[in-house]
């Protein structure tokens, strides 16, 4: 085990993307890091390296966020690593769009299953070592289209409108033992998942004008996860002004 006083994050879906940026952002700050990732090895092993550049430990483990028995190892590995949890940030998801009428159960399913009930499987067994710690920051990263809809991606926006009301529900079950819970909701991000978005299009209804890099929404986080222990149950929109 490392040292037991040094703060400790975990992050889910940490190899590419958003993740990787909040991972960065959390080693950057001095956070000891454990993230998950799905299958790709090569991104795990070379965000894994540059977590230990900045003189923090860091814990990459394949982990299926849809797993129940796979996030679970996911927090008890950690805990047992760096003997704490300051914070935990469910950053992993996936999209399958499609108009409703022609929409798959299995990608229905896939994406509740990973973006929703991904988030309540490491919320639980998270929440048994921060509410006994009495201590404890959780981050859940929704999306713009959670608030607001978007044609083919009814099972994207229900996944993500379902974090808002999950994440405010635990805030109110954990505020008395000093655990906050909150949700950034970023706008349209430049990541892989948004490689094939027509971005010109898009950045018409942006008043930023811009679309946003990752290190937009890493900030936002860090900022929730440092920032004191007075903010709980919100909504933060990081979204260049798409949604007010
Ligand atoms: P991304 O570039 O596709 O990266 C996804 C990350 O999650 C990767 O590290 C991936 O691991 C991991 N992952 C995927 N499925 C997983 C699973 N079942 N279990 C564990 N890890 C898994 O995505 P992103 O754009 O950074 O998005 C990150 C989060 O922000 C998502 O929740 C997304 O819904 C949300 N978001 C994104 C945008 C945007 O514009 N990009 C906007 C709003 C919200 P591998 O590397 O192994 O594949």
């Amino acid at each position: 085990m490392s040292n037991p006083s040094a703060k400790t994050a975990i992050v889910t879906g940490g190899s590419r993307g958003i993740g990787r940026a909040i991972v960065k952002a959390l080693a950057e700050a001095g956070f000891n890091v454990a993230f998950s990732y799905a299958s790709n090895q090569a991104a795990a092993q070379e965000v894994e390296a540059m977590v230990k550049g900045f003189g923090v430990e860091a814990l990459a483990v394949q982990a299926d966020a849809a797993n129940p028995a796979e996030a679970q190892a996911l927090i008890e590995q950690a805990h047992k690593q760096f003997g704490r949890i300051d914070a935990l940030v469910n950053n992993a998801g996936i999209t399958r769009d499609g108009l409703l009428m022609r929409m798959s159960d299995d990608d229905w399913a896939k994406v509740l299953d990973t973006n929703l009930a991904g988030s309540f499987y490491t919320c639980r067994a998270a929440s048994r070592i921060m509410l006994k710690q009495r201590a404890g920051a959780i981050v859940n990263i929704s999306s713009v289209v959670g608030v607001y809809g978007n044609a083919g991606q009814a099972n994207y926006a229900a996944s993500k409108a379902g974090l808002i009301g999950f994440t405010k529900s635990i805030a109110k079950e954990f505020g008395s033992r000093g655990v906050t819970a909150n949700v950034v909701a970023p706008g349209f991000i430049e990541t892989d998942m948004t490689e094939s978005v027509p971005k010109e299009k898009l950045i018409e209804h942006i008043p930023l004008g811009r679309l946003g890099a990752p290190e937009d929404i890493a900030k936002a986080v860090l900022f929730l996860i440092t920032s004191g222990n007075y903010i709980t149950g919100q909504v933060l929109h990081v979204d260049g002004g798409l949604v007010f």
